[in-house]
């Protein structure tokens, strides 16, 4: 078996091989051969800073040191399994692999490996590039998104309005434990001249119990939670949706549901999707500031793969000079708009598979826009349980 190295020249090296040698260690990528039996022939500089292993505490070893102790097994059947049978797992395709480091970090690399029939036998290439960096921006860029959401999400609601929702919580409470109270000494009393007080009794605590869950629709819509997509019924969160927005609708416009009967699971992270109607309903209500008879209509259709939510008014449509940018960042045709609903709601249904489209309506037509999720399959509702 030959070593490839290009430290102190062994006498047996000849002038073509030290200068490949010295190619290989000029690489940004980590390069590694080995031989048929996964033993290392050749491990450049770039490998030595990867893993901390030098090439001289490597070469002719077997390649697993530098894999994590869980996959080395695995890949001892890979290599009996491609010389019994040819079949190819990694070879000439390539993909994302865990390396282990010599002080036993596990991180990702990318892996391709290619293979050369040579006088010495078969050997294969593999050349490594570190995938550390590119996941931590990945990530960076998730989280900042995830951010971005949320503080359009705060903003949208309003911190005075969380703040307003808190404050309520405990007396809206009080009042419950009090009507409650007065509910059970009528009931005990059983006089039937009570009657009536306690069906009035009973509305009363019907609607201090609505106006609690609007408080804890709305704490829940501002916290801040991990994203977790699920099969879910969007029926009930377009509906909780609607009434999040009529709670801090100014202009009094009319809202139409109109739900579709046996409408299959969407895979979605519902608040996310909560924000999109949210700002589709805000949008159309803006537009119908100036109209007697502003009104929304909602509804929800399965159309092939994807259930749609459809949010449509009937106000002057989109102004034609807006609409080359309509889901750009910081476009708007509003004194105190951001210009981000749009294109926060386009992107997280395309994060889903989704997306949001839009007619534009005008000369007597408002705007309709069309949000399309994908519907859950059978093993993501399995997955969940479900
Ligand atoms: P913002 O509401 O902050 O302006 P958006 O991205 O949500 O940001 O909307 C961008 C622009 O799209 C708005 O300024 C408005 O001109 C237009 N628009 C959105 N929805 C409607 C609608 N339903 N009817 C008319 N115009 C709309």
């Amino acid at each position: 078996m030959k070593e490839w190295t290009d430290r102190p020249a062994p006498a047996a090296k000849t002038v073509s091989e030290a200068r490949l040698m010295s190619v290989l260690n000029t690489a940004v990528d980590g390069i590694i051969v080995i031989d048929e039996h996964a033993h290392i022939l050749v491990y450049n500089n770039a490998c030595e800073k990867l893993f901390g292993y030098t090439a001289a505490e490597v070469l002719g070893q077997n390649v697993k040191v530098i894999m994590p102790r869980d996959y080395s097994d695995a890949h001892d059947r890979y290599m009996d399994n491609y010389k019994r049978t040819g079949h190819r797992k990694i070879i000439g395709i390539g993909r994302e692999v865990r390396g282990r480091h010599k002080d036993g970090t596990e991180f990702p690399v990318e892996l391709s490996v290619g293979e050369a029939s040579t006088p010495d036998g078969r050997q294969f290439i593999g050349i490594l590039r570190d995938l550390r960096s590119r996941k931590e921006a990945e990530q960076r860029v998730n989280e900042l998104q995830a951010d971005l959401v949320h503080l359009a999400r705060v903003s949208a609601m309003d911190e005075m309005g969380a703040a307003l929702a808190h404050e309520l919580n405990q007396p809206l409470t009080a009042i419950m434990l009090y009507m409650q109270g007065i509910a059970r000494t009528l009931d005990k009393r059983d006089d039937p001249a009570d009657a009536q007080f306690k069906t009035v009794l009973a509305k009363a605590v019907h609607e201090a119990e609505r106006a609690g869950n609007i408080i804890s629709r709305m704490r829940q819509f501002v916290e801040k939670r991990e994203p977790h997509r699920r099969p879910i019924d969007l029926n009930a969160v377009v509906n909780e949706a609607v009434e999040l927005t009529i709670v801090g609708m100014r202009a009094r416009v009319n809202i139409e549901r109109d739900f579709a009967q046996q409408l299959p699971k969407a895979f979605v992270e519902p608040v996310q999707i909560q924000q999109i109607v949210v700002n589709l309903l805000r949008n159309a209500s803006e537009a119908l500031k100036d109209r007697e008879d502003g009104t929304i209509f909602v509804s929800t259709r399965q159309d092939g793969a994807f259930v749609t939510i459809i949010v449509e008014d009937n106000g002057p449509g989109i102004p034609p000079a807006a609409m080359p940018t309509l889901f750009k960042a910081f476009s708007t045709t509003k004194k105190t708009g951001m210009g981000l609903g749009l294109s926060i709601s386009r992107s997280i249904a395309q994060n889903h598979s989704g997306d949001l489209i839009v007619d534009p309506g005008g000369h007597g037509r408002g705007a309709r826009f069309i949000v399309q999720l994908p519907v859950a399959s059978r093993e993501e509702e399995t997955d969940a349980g479900l």
